[in-house]
C-alpha cells in the first residue's frame, strides 16, 4: 500500500499503458472478521483514503471495490470496456498465503479466458518460492541453514529501490470523468467502527540507525524500545522490505536476521500451506490438549497470576502490539503450563494484532508448541518467572500493564509452573515417543 518503491506498481509501467491503481475490499476476507473494532481494517481503510488522495493529486485516481474479487474484477473489467478503456494487463503484488494463491489461480483462470495477462510480482518479501532450496530443490524446514543459503543467493537487484511513482508518471493515470470521485466504501457499510480517530498510537514507518545499532544488546527487554516497530508496516507495505533491508544490512546483522525469518516464514507457508492451520509436524496433533475455557479466559484478560504474561496479554489487548521476547513468553505458557491448543491463541493473536500476518503468526505458535518447522523442542518449558528476571527485572514493563502489581487486587498463579512443567513434558512424551516426526 504504497506508491514508491513498489515492484508491482513498476511491472505494471513496463508496458508503457497509462495505469490504473486498483484495491478490493475483499468480503471472503472481510465477513469472516468478527470484531467491529479490528484495528487492522482500520488500519487499511485510512491508508487506502490517503493513497486514493495522493494519486488524485498526481491526475489519477484509485478505484475502490467492496465484495468478492472475481465479481468486482468483472464488474469493472466490463466497465471500463464501456466507457473505452481496454483492460490488457492486471498486476497484483504476490501473495503467499493459502486463500490468496486460490483466489489468484482462480482469477487468472478467468482472466485468461478474457485475453487479460494477469501477472503476479514478487514485492513483498526479499526472495521467495524456490528462490532459496536446498541442493536437491527441496525447501528448508530449518531457519539457519535456509538463512545461510539466503545470503547467498542475495544479489543487489534482490534489495534495489524499484523507481515505481516516477515510472508512474511518465507512462501516466487513466483519467476519466465516469471514474473519478467515487467515494471510498464506508467502515460502518462494511460492519466496521474506526479505531484510529480517538487517537490510538501508530509507530512512524522508518526506524532510526540508532536503534538499529543497539538491537542486538536490547532487543529483548520489552521496556526499552529496542526493536524497529515496523512489523505493521512491513505487513501492509507501507513502507518496503527492500527499503528495509538496505538499512538492515547497512546497520545491523542481527536485525537483517530477522528479517530473513520474515521470508522463512513465508517460504514455508507457500511450500506447506497446511501449516497455517495444522501442526508442521501431524505427529503434534495428537496431543490431548485440556482446553479448559476458565484458563483460556484468564490467559486473554492478562489474569493468570504470571506477570510478564499478563503484562503481554494486556499489552495486546490495549494497543495491538507485544513485544517478541514476551510472544514466545504468553504462547509458551498458553501451550504449556496450560496445555491449551496452539490454535487458540494463534486465532487469538489473529484477533488483536495489528501486524497479524498469517506465516509468521502460524510459524511463532507452532515454535512455542513445538509442533513447527525448526521449533522449540517440546520438552524446553519456558519459566516465565526466570523470563521476568532476566528481561524485566525492574518490573518496569510489568508495572506499566499491570498497575495493580503487588497488590492484593492481583491474582495469585491459576498453575504452579514445577508442576504443569512436568504435567507438559508428560503429556507430549506420551504422543510423540520415541522419535517426533
Ligand atoms: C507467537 C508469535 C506470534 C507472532 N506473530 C507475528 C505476526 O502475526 N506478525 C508478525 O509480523 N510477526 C509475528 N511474530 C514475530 C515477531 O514477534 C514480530 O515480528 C515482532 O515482535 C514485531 O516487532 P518489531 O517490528 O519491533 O520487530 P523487529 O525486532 O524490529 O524485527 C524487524 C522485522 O522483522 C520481522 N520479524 C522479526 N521477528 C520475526 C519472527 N520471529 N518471525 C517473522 N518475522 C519476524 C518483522 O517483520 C519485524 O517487523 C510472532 C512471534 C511469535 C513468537
Amino acid at each position: 500500500m504504497r506508491l514508491h518503491d513498489n515492484k508491482t506498481l513498476l511491472a505494471s509501467t513496463k508496458s508503457g499503458l497509462p495505469v490504473l491503481c486498483a484495491f478490493v475490499f475483499d468480503r471472503n476476507i472481510l465477513d469472516r472478521l468478527d470484531n467491529p473494532l479490528d484495528r487492522r481494517v482500520s488500519f487499511i481503510h485510512q491508508r487506502i483514503t490517503e493513497m486514493q488522495k495522493e494519486l488524485r493529486s498526481l491526475g489519477g485516481d484509485l478505484l475502490i471495490g467492496y465484495g468478492d474479487p472475481k465479481e468486482i474484477w468483472k464488474e469493472w473489467v466490463d466497465q471500463l470496456d464501456t466507457i473505452g478503456f481496454k483492460v490488457s494487463e492486471i498486476h497484483v503484488g504476490r501473495d503467499y498465503e493459502p486463500y490468496a494463491q486460490e483466489r489468484d489461480r482462480n482469477l487468472d483462470e478467468w482472466f485468461v479466458r478474457k485475453n487479460i495477462l494477469f501477472k503476479g510480482t514478487k514485492d513483498n518479501v526479499i526472495l521467495e518460492k524456490n528462490e532459496v532450496t536446498k541442493d536437491d530443490g527441496k525447501p528448508y524446514t530449518v531457519f539457519t541453514p535456509y538463512s545461510n543459503k539466503w545470503r547467498k543467493a542475495l544479489t543487489a537487484e534482490d534489495y534495489a529501490a524499484a523507481p515505481s511513482a516516477e515510472e508512474l508518471a511518465r507512462v501516466g493515470l487513466v483519467n476519466h470523468s465516469e471514474l473519478l470521485n467515487r467515494p471510498v466504501p464506508g467502515l460502518e457499510e462494511m460492519g466496521f467502527e474506526n479505531v484510529w480517530d480517538d487517537g490510538a498510537w501508530m509507530p512512524p514507518a522508518k526506524v532510526q540507525n540508532t536503534v538499529l545499532k543497539k538491537y542486538g544488546d536490547q532487543r529483548d527487554f520489552p521496556a526499552i524500545a529496542g526493536t524497529s516497530r515496523l512489523s505493521v508496516h512491513l505487513r501492509f507495505g507501507t513502507i518496503s522490505i527492500r527499503e528495509a533491508l538496505r538499512q538492515g544490512l547497512s546497520s545491523s546483522e542481527k536485525w537483517t536476521t530477522e528479517l530473513i525469518w520474515r521470508d522463512f516464514y513465508q517460504t514455508i507457508v507457500y511450500h506447506f500451506p497446511h501449516s497455517a492451520t495444522d501442526s508442521f509436524r501431524p505427529a503434534y496433533d495428537a496431543i490431548p490438549w485440556i482446553n479448559d475455557e476458565q484458563q483460556f479466559d484468564a490467559w486473554c484478560k492478562g489474569k493468570t497470576g504470571y506477570p510478564m504474561v499478563d503484562a503481554g496479554m494486556r499489552e495486546l489487548q490495549q494497543t495491538g502490539f507485544m513485544h517478541n521476547r514476551v510472544r514466545m513468553v504468553v504462547a509458551s505458557f498458553l501451550c504449556k503450563h496450560l496445555l491449551i491448543d496452539w490454535r487458540w491463541g494463534e486465532r487469538f493473536f489473529a484477533r488483536h494484532l495489528l501486524d497479524f500476518d498469517l506465516a509468521s503468526n502460524a510459524g511463532g505458535w507452532q515454535w512455542a508448541a513445538g509442533s513447527g518447522c525448526d521449533a522449540a523442542p517440546y520438552f524446553r518449558v519456558f519459566n516465565p518467572s526466570s523470563q521476568l528476571q532476566k528481561f524485566d527485572k525492574d518490573l518496569i514493563y510489568v508495572r506499566k500493564w499491570i498497575p495493580e502489581y503487588g497488590s492484593s487486587l492481583y491474582p495469585k498463579p491459576i498453575v504452579d509452573h514445577a508442576t504443569a512443567r512436568v504435567r507438559a513434558i508428560e503429556t507430549y512424551r506420551s504422543v510423540l515417543k520415541p522419535n517426533p516426526a
